[in-house]
């Protein structure tokens, strides 16, 4: 029972195991490696494929970080490798109608295997194609940057509208400690505040399950809970990219997916932190503008929810409160590794932020704390002096 808790990362790919809230769980994805070298494993994981032809997909960024390493590693194994290099100069990419075009456009009769190697962007638009064409996929990661690599769900951009399209989970996914470390500071930073998120996340779950009857796996939260105490306790040696804390920073983005993986729903990794983030993100989408990005913003947004269970802790269930450390706490914890703060600080103004407090549980029908201020009529009074205490 709850065999999950004691394998390491590395054991964890194919792993079944009947789990004490009454579930038999299962982590579907056929080959997980994450670590310094990491990617040695690349031929060994793609070996099942090489009767065929293996399309591999990389930006120019992508490509010098961790592509150009991993074609030479399969075409000096004798691979038969077609490549897609999306040339953005320093744009980002952006993952839109022409991105997933242009990888439909590559697969061939033969091509037996998609490899995604990059973050956010490229990792979707291929999960994406592969899951409407029935076809594996792997990803290298390049950035610790987002949840994302173990995760079924694929946001794209769509006549310019953000849609979280489903899909399926990677066959494989290599994070390689060495290469990651190396990523643009301000994903790292990104990546770190997507995991102080899943601080009121749980919080949230929790509430829910005592409010709504919401079903919770102990044996998830634990191990998402086990991979934010580890991560936290090396995070303020994030901005000198210290080995051993960016490997923690990736195990607890790969555990999160890993969590969310076994219990099929996203709670283990969002909550309203995640509500006011999209709410920010729609807003700039809808005014033409660059997004911030993800993680960013949801660690910016962490200690407003946690205001919330703050200000509400007269009227929380019993042991809710408990389960988020304060918001000072929760903002030293970003400052010390280096990222954005509070929303202020990211450029968010103060009319949307207000905003996004009073309508952020609109964005998607789950419980959180927002919902539960709203249900007990104090909702605004708590928008209006978060604003004030932070805005002024
Ligand atoms: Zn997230
Ligand atoms: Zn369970």
């Amino acid at each position: 029972m709850n065999e999950i808790l004691n394998l390491n990362i590395n054991e964890m790919a194919q792993t079944e195991f009947d789990c004490s809230c009454g579930r038999h769980h299962n982590f579907e994805i056929h080959d997980l490696a994450v670590g310094p070298g990491a990617i040695q494993k690349l031929p060994e994981f793609a070996a099942p494929f090489k009767d065929g032809q293996i399309l591999m997909v990389y930006d120019n960024n992508t490509f010098k970080a961790a592509g150009k390493q991993a074609r030479d590693l399969l075409t000096d194994a004798g691979f038969n490798i077609k490549e897609l290099y999306f040339d953005r100069g320093s744009d980002i990419l952006i993952p839109d109608e022409s991105v997933v075009g242009r990888i439909l456009q590559e697969i061939e009769a033969d091509t037996k295997l998609i490899i995604a190697v990059g973050g956010g962007s490229l990792n979707d638009s291929c999960k994406y194609v592969t899951c409407r064409t029935k076809m594996p996929y792997m990803i290298v990661g390049t950035a610790p940057s987002m949840d994302g690599y173990v995760s079924d769900g694929a946001p794209l951009m769509s006549a310019g509208r953000k849609i979280s399209y489903p899909a399926h989970l990677a066959y494989a996914v290599i994070c390689d400690t060495d290469i990651m470390k190396l990523a643009p500071q301000e994903l790292i930073q990104a990546g770190f505040g997507d995991v102080v998120g899943k601080i009121t996340a749980l919080t949230d779950w929790d509430l829910s399950v005592k409010v709504t009857g919401e079903y919770r796996c102990e044996t998830t939260v634990e191990l998402v809970r086990r991979a934010l105490n580890k991560c936290f306790e090396k995070s303020d040696q994030l901005p000198q990219r210290d080995g051993d804390a960016i490997n923690a920073l990736i195990e607890a983005l790969i555990l999160t997916g890993v969590a969310m993986a076994l219990v099929r729903v996203s709670r283990p990794a969002s909550g309203a932190e995640h509500m006011l983030s999209h709410y920010w993100e729609m807003d700039y989408i809808a005014r033409g503008l660059n997004p911030i990005h993800h993680g960013t913003q949801v660690g910016t947004a962490t200690p407003v929810i946690a205001r919330f269970f703050e200000k509400l802790s007269d009227i929380l269930p019993e042991g809710t409160g408990q389960l988020c450390p304060p918001h000072e706490e929760i903002e030293k914890l970003l400052r010390d590794a280096g990222a954005p703060v509070t929303p202020k600080d990211i450029g968010i103004s103060k009319e949307l932020f207000h905003a996004s407090l009073m309508e952020g549980y609109k964005v998607r029908p789950r419980y959180s704390v927002l919902k539960f201020a709203m249900d007990n009529g104090r909702l605004e009074q708590i928008a209006d002096e978060i604003t004030t205490e932070i805005y002024g």
